[in-house]
């Protein structure tokens, strides 16, 4: 994990996830992400439902397209969701697309996962842990 990073910030960026559920989505099914840059940045999205399924957006994408807009390093992300109005929130590891997304900013980038280090429901592992056979390791180190 980059030396950056501390359980505190990493529990202010779970917080920054979860206060936007409750302010954005309080009823209902509910997904919201947060991203947290080198600059400690915090940048936050809610994922976008659509009719047809494949029209749909991650909750990592907005904040994701905001780093690649601000040339911002990503360090760390969360995605946090509740099934209904009444459930909990449940840390979701980010899906292999996000963490195809993700992966620009290197391997090293950690990602949360259900848990207990982080405010007793959340750890974070970095990309290489979730990815231990990733595709682009067969592949010279630099691409064109
Ligand atoms: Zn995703």
């Amino acid at each position: 994990m980059h030396s950056s990073i501390t359980d505190k910030g990493l529990s202010q960026l779970l917080q920054a996830a979860t206060d936007l559920v409750a302010r954005r989505l309080p009823t209902g099914e509910a997904v919201a992400a947060a991203i947290l840059t080198q600059s400690h940045q915090i940048y936050t999205g809610i994922w976008i439902d659509a009719a047809l399924d494949a029209a749909a957006l991650c909750a990592e994408t907005g904040p994701i397209c905001e780093a690649h807009r601000t040339n911002e390093v990503v360090l760390a992300s969360v995605c946090v969701m509740r099934e209904s109005t009444n459930g909990d929130i449940q840390v979701v590891p980010a899906c292999g697309i996000c963490q195809e997304r993700l992966s620009y900013w290197g391997m090293d980038l950690v990602v949360g996962i259900p848990g207990t280090k982080i405010d007793g429901v959340c750890d974070f592992l970095p990309l290489s842990a979730l990815r231990p056979h990733y595709w682009r390791d067969v592949l010279p180190k630099k691409l064109p």
